[in-house]
């Protein structure tokens, strides 16, 4: 605290990322991040990009990477927002979005920077209960809100939502903006982004950082109808108009551009969940359902803050959260094969 803080500042409970810890060799599966590293023409167009022409601003609206977006998902240049990382857009859509004197909505067990943009926007958020088996129950968001949001698949549950239950929620709230958060949609789910032709009060986030690898090069969009797109492009242009660089713009086109690659790193990630999952649960683990490239998992008998710190003292770095209905569960980010044995080693001795 200091005499020079606003008085929000003052009031702010900030977001507290998973540690990036400076030691080598850790087994490193706390943050979500992909274990298989960025396609090689990824790293060819930023460095194709590395030239004079850095004196100049980048395209204040990412033309060619909302072409190549658009393209991608069969939808309109004007239907896609681009931010730096998801986080950013997520930001702007808290602002420009949810503002209408009622809360915010969402699961009680969720991305914990929800609340944190409240806290910032000065918005009211209202934790929706998820069931005991960690789901998001539609009927729960039949209720006067300012908006909707959750991730599909959740997290840190892993857990996903079909379709037609997110269809149901959009149905619920005509006259709200209903938010998907698609971070891990890759990693088995299937995208709403198919639904917004059909719903002006869908917008649908996801990011570069947890499928295509790109979690250094901050890289995230929305795709909705024009007139919310039209909203976060008024509040982007109102606080920084360049907010993705050139070498971004560059690596994250060509990320669209190597399909296989892409394919060949989900496939990777939700076969290795498979198998750490059954070897979790070999060991006494409650592994929930995931369709991301984390588990979120407790054992039976053994504490989970325990757990972590054992591991922990072997190199291997985990989340948990000391947080209600979830403080015995361990999330773990599926790594390598060389990783995630161990990841199951390291449980397997303690
Ligand atoms: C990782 C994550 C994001 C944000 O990712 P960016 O790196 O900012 O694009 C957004 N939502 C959820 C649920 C996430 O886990």
């Amino acid at each position: 605290m200091s005499k020079f803080w606003s008085p929000l500042v003052n009031d702010l409970v900030p977001y507290v990322p998973g540690e990036q810890p400076k030691m080598a060799n850790l087994v490193k599966l706390n943050t979500n991040e992909n274990p298989f590293g960025p396609s090689p023409k990824v790293i060819e167009a930023i460095q194709a990009e590395l030239n004079d022409s850095l004196r100049l601003y980048p395209d204040p609206e990412g033309e060619s990477l909302r072409q190549t977006i658009a393209g991608y998902h069969n939808v309109n240049p004007e239907q896609v927002f681009l931010g730096n990382g998801s986080d950013e857009v997520l930001a702007h859509i808290f602002y420009g979005l949810f503002q209408h004197g009622a809360p915010v909505l969402f699961p009680d067990v969720t991305y914990s920077f929800y609340p944190v943009y409240c806290g910032l926007y000065n918005i009211e958020g209202k934790t929706v209960p998820l069931t005991d088996t960690f789901e998001i129950n539609p009927a729960d968001y039949r209720q006067p809100n300012g908006g909707v949001i959750f991730p599909n698949p959740n997290a840190p549950t892993g857990r996903y939502l079909g379709l037609e239950h997110v269809e149901a929620i959009l149905q619920a709230n005509p006259d709200r903006v209903v938010v998907v958060d698609e971070a891990y949609i890759d990693f088995g789910g299937e995208s709403a982004i198919t639904l917004v032709d059909n719903y002006p009060n869908l917008l649908v986030s996801q990011t570069l950082s947890k499928a295509r690898s790109l979690a250094g090069l901050r890289v995230g969009f929305a795709v909705g109808h024009p007139d919310l797109i039209e909203a976060l492009n008024r509040v982007k242009n109102s606080f920084n108009s360049y907010p993705l660089d050139r070498l971004a713009l560059a690596g994250a086109k060509a990320a669209y551009e190597d399909e296989a690659w892409f394919r060949k790193c989900c496939d990777g990630v939700i076969s290795e969940r498979e198998r750490v999952t059954s070897a979790l649960e070999s060991l006494g683990f409650e592994v929930l359902p995931s369709k991301a490239n984390f588990i979120f998992a407790r054992h039976k008998t053994q504490a989970g803050e325990a757990l972590a710190k054992g591991l922990r003292e072997q190199g291997i770095i985990v989340r948990h959260f000391n947080k209600p209905r979830i403080s015995e569960f361990l999330r773990i980010t599926i790594g390598t094969p060389e990783q995630n044995d161990a990841l199951i080693e390291g449980i397997r001795a303690l």
